[in-house]
C-alpha cells in the first residue's frame, strides 16, 4: 500500500471490531497475525506504528453470553467492554511479542483528549513509547465512559489519537474498501479513490455500520476525516478484508490532507467534539471573524452554558456555528460584556479586561 497515509513516518492504524470478531464472537486470529506481520514490517522499516483497536464489546459480549452483541443496553456494553478489553489486550499483546514487538495498551475518554491538559499528557505518552518502538494499543475506555461522553466510534477516536501522536497519516481499515457515491451495494455504485473537499461528498455517507458490529459506518468516517484533514493529516478507508492489508497496493479511498502547517494546538482545538457553551455573534462579527479577527463583545450578542475561563465555546453566527475558540472570561463575566465597546470593559468588570471575548490565536474557524 503506497498511498500517503501508509508511507508516513507515523501512523495510526484503526481495526473495526468486524475484522476482529467473527460472527460467532471469536477472534479472527489468522487475519489479525497477518496484520501485525505488515505492522511489524513497518516497525521495522522505522515507521511508527500506533493502533487503535475496536473489538471490546463484541468480545465481551460473547463472554457474557450477552443479546444484541453487548449493545442492549450501556450496562450491557460496558459490562462487555470490561470483559472483552483483558481478552482483545491479551491477543494483541500475544500476536505482537510473536514478531518481537512490545505492546502498550491505552484507554482514553473522550474527556481525556478534550482537556488540555490531559491531551498533552497522552500526547506524551504516545511520543514515548512510539519512541521506544512499543506499538500502542489504543481503544476507549469503554466501561467507564458513559453515553454522553463516550466517542461512540473508534474512527473518530482514530483521528484524535494521530493529531495526539503528531501522526501524519491514519488508515481505517474495515469491511468496505473506501466511500462509494452511494450504498456500495446499489447497482452502479462508484468508488471514489481521492476526496478533497468533504462537504462534497458528505451527503453520500451511510448511518449504519456494515457489520452490525462496530458503531461507526461511513458518517463516523467522515467525521474522522474532517477532524484528521483540517489537523493536516491524510485518512485513509481501506479494506481489511484482504489478508496483509498494509502490504501491496489496495484499493482505498484517501481524505487529502488540507494544510500540513496547521498548528497543533489549533488542530485540537479544531477536532474537539465538545463544548462547555457558546457565544452567538452577528454577522459583522462573523464577518470580522472570517477574516481572521478575535471576537470582540461588541458583537456578541448572546452567551449561553455555563463555562470558565479557558474552556473551549462555540462560536455561533446567525446561521450556525462557524468557530471554536478559548473563552477568555467566564459565561458570567462574558455575558456581562455582551454587546459593549471595549473602553465601557473595565467599569462593567471592575478589573482590567482582555482585549477580546476570544482572541483569534485561539480561535479556530470551521
Ligand atoms: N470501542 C468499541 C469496542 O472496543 C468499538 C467502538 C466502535 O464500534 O467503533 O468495542
Amino acid at each position: 500500500m503506497l498511498f500517503p497515509p501508509a508511507s508516513c513516518p507515523r501512523l495510526v492504524v484503526k481495526v473495526g471490531s468486524a475484522l476482529i470478531v467473527d460472527g460467532d464472537g471469536g477472534v479472527r486470529r489468522p487475519w489479525l497475525a497477518g496484520l501485525v506481520r505488515d505492522i511489524a514490517a513497518r516497525v521495522g522499516a522505522g515507521q511508527q506504528v500506533a493502533v487503535v483497536s475496536s473489538g471490546a464489546i463484541a468480545l465481551g459480549a460473547r463472554r457474557l453470553g450477552l443479546a444484541k452483541g453487548g449493545r442492549a443496553s450501556l450496562d450491557d456494553a460496558q459490562a462487555a467492554a470490561a470483559t472483552g478489553q483483558i481478552a482483545l489486550a491479551g491477543v494483541w499483546a500475544g500476536l505482537l511479542e510473536a514478531e518481537g514487538l512490545v505492546a502498550a495498551q491505552m484507554l482514553v475518554t473522550l474527556d481525556d483528549l478534550e482537556d488540555r491538559r490531559r491531551y498533552l499528557n497522552a500526547s506524551a505518552t504516545l511520543a514515548r513509547l512510539m519512541a521506544l518502538r512499543a506499538v500502542p494499543v489504543v481503544n476507549e475506555n469503554d466501561s467507564v465512559a458513559t453515553a454522553e461522553i463516550r466517542f461512540g466510534d473508534n474512527d473518530r477516536l482514530a483521528a484524535r489519537v494521530a493529531q495526539a501522536a503528531g501522526a501524519r497519516g491514519v488508515v481505517l481499515l474495515s469491511d468496505v474498501d473506501g466511500l462509494y457515491d452511494r450504498n456500495p451495494a446499489a447497482p452502479g455504485a462508484t468508488h471514489i479513490a481521492r476526496i478533497q473537499r468533504i462537504d462534497a461528498v458528505a451527503h453520500m455517507a451511510d448511518t449504519a455500520s456494515a457489520s452490525g458490529m462496530g458503531s461507526g459506518g461511513m458518517v463516523s468516517k467522515i467525521a474522522a476525516a474532517r477532524i484528521a484533514t483540517a489537523a493536516g493529516i491524510d485518512l485513509a478507508i481501506s479494506s481489511g478484508r484482504v489478508d496483509r492489508p498494509l502490504s501491496g497496493d489496495h484499493r482505498h479511498s484517501l481524505f487529502a490532507a488540507e494544510d500540513r502547517e496547521v498548528s497543533a494546538r489549533k488542530a485540537w482545538l479544531g477536532g474537539g467534539l465538545t463544548t462547555k457553551g457558546a457565544i452567538h455573534v452577528d454577522a459583522g462579527a462573523a464577518g470580522a471573524l472570517a477574516k481572521g479577527g478575535s471576537l470582540l463583545a461588541a458583537g456578541a450578542v448572546r452567551v449561553e452554558g455555563k463555562f470558565g475561563r479557558g474552556d473551549v465555546v462555540a462560536v455561533e453566527g446567525p446561521f450556525g456555528i462557524i468557530a471554536r475558540g478559548l473563552a477568555e472570561y467566564d459565561a458570567a463575566d462574558a455575558a456581562a460584556l455582551v454587546g459593549r465597546r471595549s473602553d465601557e470593559h473595565a467599569a462593567i468588570l471592575g478589573y482590567a479586561p482582555r482585549t477580546a471575548l476570544v482572541h483569534r490565536s485561539h480561535l479556530v474557524m470551521l
